[in-house]
């Protein structure tokens, strides 16, 4: 794993990253940052949501800026109003400690635009904008993109269902032709196919991070400390206080997985269990209930949870902690997705508080105790 500084980042951008909490690179940031910088390529990052794709083009972006220039140098299109917001408010953390200033200005539908007129009238090297609103302000001329390096398509599967595909192309059109695009994205449906042929470079440098590799800051990761007798109803507690929202329990065993499916049961929790023994009729049942959230928990084992792919997951439980280390992260991986927040709590005993702190080494995760 490398580190922001083996990557070409430089030291000012460090010391925000760590205030950000940002230490160590995400695959997508390791994989973009590098080649950004070094070349002048256009380029195609696809990562999931969560992955740091911001900072992945947000660095190599902010240190391609010369601040010596007041033109707007740099321009990230994005599908919202509020993701624009967001862009242009780590962009503007990650600038905190540079010695010449970069300015960043968001600017988007639904505001008034005589602000972002007055907004752009001051110097302004990096524009982050929706589509709609750019097209807007450039016939009025509120800016122009003759010193335009560099345009950044984020999230451009999204703006291209929110059908922004014409004002892609028009904007696309318009930039000078030795402008560099960088798209990012979580899927390349074909429609983005057809505008990634139009308008990016034939030798276009593609990187993709895979579902599994993906470090995903959306979990919360929490242990209990508790006696084995009063884990059950700790764990009730918790599920309660989760409302009706969709989990996962793990246990180490079949015979665990199904004495506590039986003891939730019998507190009249819709819970099922799934495990090896079952036949794959009874399995499908279960996880066709589930899935469709008719079943909102689920009591399994590690095997059997393998490739289960459910939206919605609110929680992840660690009734019992895992054989191998490893296995942590594929069951806490099951909640958290397409961008939601999730829990992956612990229930522990005091002994085994030394296998969270492996995990927070091994595996670089960082645990609250509750
Ligand atoms: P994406 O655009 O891929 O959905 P974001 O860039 O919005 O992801 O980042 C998601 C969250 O992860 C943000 O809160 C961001 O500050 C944080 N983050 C980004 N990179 C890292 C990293 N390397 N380590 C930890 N957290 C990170
Ligand atoms: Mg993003």
């Amino acid at each position: 794993m490398a580190t922001f500084n083996e990557l070409g980042v430089s030291a000012q951008f460090i010391q925000a990253l760590t205030e950000m909490n940002i230490t160590k690179p995400s695959e997508i940031q390791e994989k973009a940052i590098p080649f950004l910088l070094k070349n002048q390529q256009d380029f195609i990052g696809q990562a999931q949501t969560g992955t740091g794709k911001t900072a992945a083009f947000g660095l190599p972006l902010l240190m391609k800026v010369n601040p010596k220039s007041n033109e707007v140098q740099s321009l990230i299109l994005a599908p919202t109003r509020e993701l624009c917001q967001q862009i242009a408010k780590h962009l503007f953390k990650l600038t905190k400690h540079l010695t010449a200033k970069i300015f960043v200005e968001a600017v988007y539908g639904g505001e008034k635009i005589e602000l972002q007129l007055r907004a752009l009238s001051r110097p302004t090297q990096i524009v982050v904008a929706t589509p709609g609103r750019l097209i807007d302000l450039l016939e009025r001329k509120a800016l122009n993109l003759k010193s335009l390096r560099t345009i950044v398509l984020d999230e451009a599967d999204e703006m291209l269902s929110m059908g922004f595909k014409d004002e892609l192309s028009t904007i696309l059109r318009q930039s000078p032709p030795n402008t560099t695009k960088w798209l990012f994205s979580a899927t390349l449906p074909s429609a983005l196919q057809k505008l990634i042929d139009t308008y990016m470079a034939k030798d276009t440098h593609t990187v993709q991070v895979k579902k599994a590799e993906i470090v995903n800051n959306l979990i919360e990761h929490q242990y209990f400390v508790c006696e084995e007798r009063d884990k059950l109803n700790y764990v009730i507690q918790f599920i309660n206080t989760m409302n009706a929202a969709t989990g996962i329990i793990f246990c180490r065993t079949k015979a665990a997985v199904q004495t506590l499916t039986k003891q939730l049961q019998s507190k009249n929790y819709e819970v099922d269990a799934i495990h090896g023994d079952l036949q794959q009729k009874e399995r499908d049942k279960v996880m066709r209930a589930f899935k469709s959230h008719k079943l909102k928990i689920l009591v399994a084992t590690d095997i059997s949870a393998r490739g289960i792919d459910v939206d919605d997951l609110a929680y992840v439980i660690h009734y019992q902690l895992p054989d191998m280390p490893e296995y942590y992260t594929h069951r806490s991986g099951r909640t958290a997705r397409a961008g939601k927040r999730g829990i992956s709590i612990c229930f522990v005993s005091q002994a085994e508080t030394k296998r969270i702190n492996e995990y927070t080494k091994l595996l670089n995760i960082i645990f609250r105790k509750v």
